[in-house]
């Protein structure tokens, strides 16, 4: 299928001159691929200006800088440990170059006295004189010689040189074939002033000049590539979903205005806007692809409720699926007392139903006397039959990989889909890595609630924070207490185990404990004897970091709060001021802190709104980091930087959806241009519709 023109890019990275065995599975380290092309794609993270500096006087210590002077005079060391010394003088003043045990031979050879020489190299101050140690480069301007103009930096790995890295991109320069076709629209390019494709490559890793304004068009024009490249993915992805069949579910304003009468609230604006979204979507012979973002705490069980209502109004059946043994019980339980008075059928399903509670559960399933079924996976495991499957409900996906949601939404017939993630992500974002969905937001909280009141405090008062811990629990309140870590082997004390033990010896009060690595149904014990006050603190790892809702919980102790994601911490914050009492957030931290670390840490205090937060955090870290490890891999992006590219994203959307709407309409050349385009940059996402 691929274009036999890209074969040379595709060639494995010992391809290229100098990379052997030794150095192959490092340079894949580094590039995060195995091919020449994976190479051109590994950016450079800054230029260095070579260009001579007109005169030493000038120099910037600091600074890497470009020079050219006469040598003055070479020192010997004055003992083993200095070094020899080379003063050069260029008219305004003297320069140093420095050379810490260095062959004499080799440097009266490098710098004969009275000639001129170009050095570069970082420039010092040392005790007030102008130095350069062991520079970069020494040339002979007699010669002709010059450094290259523009150095590109790039991002390293044990192992590898920058020269190394920059010679072997070159070479994989050579094997850009020529003469490609151009796949962006001509009228962008010449509006915007981009270079062609193999200019632009080129002109970011092998510039022949500095020129900022054009490595920036290099770097756009490139941005913009990738862009279309996914943007065509989306939009042939939803092309193929408007042509597939699915259930038309109406709106069902009767059965939902029942079922609103009965609340103890009213939905708030957010959870109505997207609502009406979920039932328009619905009501279309098409398959929905929605995502439904909100803060925590935003309701969006509430408006997953509305979406199942409809379902079953029209006699279809909804899973609603989460992470979490856990998190589905709890779905289960909201979604059971919200909707069972109103004669729906509602039950759970875990990969812990077993036997004859299993086999109901099952037949109920496949004959349609179950209309809305929780769960986890377990869902979606052979042997699960649904009547009449008509919307997938998935809480939380940022669990999920793209993959999983690909696979769930391959399971009935074609059903509708709503994804929920609390992961309040900056909405350009949102748009570039879902894509392939509709996106609602609930971007308004219930009123009346509890703002927390955060603070951060050094580890070394760790006990006042106990006893403040304990006077509330006296005070009839609920703790949590968050660890980095379950295990006990720890030097600190901060393992979930260890802290649990030790909290419960200084407290003497009945305390909970829950981490990852216990079973189901203990997790489930420990969570329901806080939930229910029979335990009054829980020590727990991230386990509770979604979902879980305990309206006496007050306190929100998170230790070592510093190594957590600012997303991750404002969830876990969450979990508290859900009640009508004062509720308090303490992120303890081990000093000394890094500067953003710091930051991050006053983000958190300064501000609750999850959107906010992940503005900062995205600004701070970049998206991966907002997302955490699990999801980084949904914005493999390798030449958009969100900060930067946000407007061309939607430029590509525009341009990619036009070109599916026209591709009966268009010429084979633009089609294979375009398919070339998709070859190179599209994502690695396996879209099953
Ligand atoms: P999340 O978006 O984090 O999943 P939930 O759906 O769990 O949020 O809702 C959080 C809490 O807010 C629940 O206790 C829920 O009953 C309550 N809630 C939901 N919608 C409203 C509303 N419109 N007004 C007041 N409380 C609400
Ligand atoms: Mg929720």
């Amino acid at each position: 299928m691929r274009d036999q023109r890209l074969f040379p890019l595709f060639q494995p990275l010992d391809a290229l001159p100098g990379i052997g065995p030794k150095l192959k599975p490092t340079l894949e380290h580094l590039v995060g691929g195995e091919t020449v092309w994976d190479l051109l794609l590994h950016m450079p993270e800054r230029w260095l200006d070579r260009r001579p500096v007109d005169s030493f006087e000038n120099l910037v210590p600091g600074d890497v800088a470009t020079v050219r002077g006469e040598v003055h005079s070479v020192k010997a060391p004055y003992n083993d440990r200095a070094p020899t010394r080379i003063e050069m003088y260029d008219g305004t003043g003297f320069l140093s170059i420095t050379y810490f045990r260095a062959d004499p031979r080799w440097l009266q050879g490098q710098f004969p006295v009275g000639k001129e020489r170009i050095v570069s190299g970082r420039v010092e101050d040392y005790r007030g004189e102008r130095q350069m140690s062991h520079p970069d480069y020494v040339l002979d301007p007699a010669k002709g010689e010059l450094p290259p103009p523009v150095e590109p930096i790039y991002p390293l790995t044990a192992g590898l040189t920058n020269k190394r890295v920059h010679a072997s991109t070159i070479a994989a320069l050579d094997l850009l074939p020529e003469g490609l076709p151009e796949w962006i629209d001509p009228a962008l390019i010449s509006k915007q002033g981009w270079p062609d494709f193999k200019a632009a490559l080129s002109g970011i890793h092998a510039p022949t000049q500095w020129d900022e304004a054009f490595t920036q068009l290099c770097q756009t024009r490139l941005a913009y590539d990738e862009a279309l490249a996914r943007e065509l993915t989306f939009a042939n992805a939803r092309a193929a979903r408007s042509l597939r069949p699915a259930p038309s579910i109406p709106a069902a304003p009767e059965a939902l205005n029942r079922l609103v009468k009965t609340l103890p609230f009213k939905p708030t604006g957010a959870q109505i806007r997207a609502t009406k979204e979920i039932m328009s979507d619905m009501n279309e012979p098409h398959p929905m692809r929605r995502m439904l973002q909100g803060d925590v705490g935003s309701g969006k069980t509430l408006v997953g409720a509305f979406a199942a209502v409809q379902a079953a109004a029209g006699k279809f059946q909804t899973a609603f699926m989460a992470p979490t043994e856990v998190l589905a019980r709890q779905q289960f339980d909201t979604l059971d007392k919200m909707l069972s008075p109103h004669g729906f059928s509602v039950a759970i399903l875990t990969g812990r139903d077993k036997g004859k509670k299993r086999e109901s559960i099952l037949m109920g399933l496949a004959d349609g006397s179950l209309q809305i079924i929780a769960g986890t996976q377990a869902l979606f495991q052979e042997g699960v039959r649904f009547q009449k499957l008509g919307l997938i409900i998935v809480d939380e996906q940022h669990r999920f990989g793209v993959a999983d949601r690909m696979k769930l939404a391959s399971k009935g017939e074609a059903p509708h889909v709503l994804v929920m993630s609390a992961t309040p992500i900056p909405r350009t974002l949102a748009q570039s890595i879902h894509g392939d969905l509709d996106v609602s937001v609930l971007d308004e909280m219930p009123a009346g609630r509890q703002p927390i009141e955060t603070r951060a405090v050094a580890d070394i008062r760790i006990e006042n924070v106990i006893e403040a811990t304990g006077r509330a629990l006296q005070r009839g309140e609920r703790a949590f207490w968050v660890c980095p870590r379950v295990e006990v082997d720890d030097e600190d004390g901060s393992s979930a185990i260890s802290r649990a033990a030790m909290l419960k010896d200084v407290l003497q009060v009945p305390v909970g404990l829950v981490h990852g690595r216990m079973k189901g149904e203990d997790k489930d014990a420990a969570l329901d004897d806080f939930r229910t006050g029979r335990t009054k603190l829980l020590v727990a790892t991230t386990v509770i970091e979604v979902g879980v809702d305990v309206p006496e919980a007050t306190i929100m102790v998170i230790e070592r709060a510093e190594g957590f994601g600012l997303a991750q911490l404002h969830q876990l914050r969450g979990r508290v001021g859900r009640g009508d009492r004062p509720s308090f957030c303490i992120l303890l931290y081990r000093s000394p802190l890094t500067e953003l670390a710091r930051e991050r840490l006053d983000t958190l205090r300064r501000t609750d709104d999850g959107f906010e937060i992940a503005e900062a955090d995205f600004k701070l870290r970049g998206p991966g980091d907002l997302l955490g490890k699990r999801q980084s891999g949904l914005i493999d992006y390798r030449l958009i930087d969100l900060n930067l590219h946000g407007d061309l994203i939607m430029i590509a959307r525009q341009d990619a959806r036009l070109a599916v709407e026209r591709a009966e309409a268009m010429s084979p050349e633009r089609a294979s241009a375009l398919a070339i385009l998709s070859q190179l940059l599209s994502p690695d996402l396996s879209f099953s519709d």
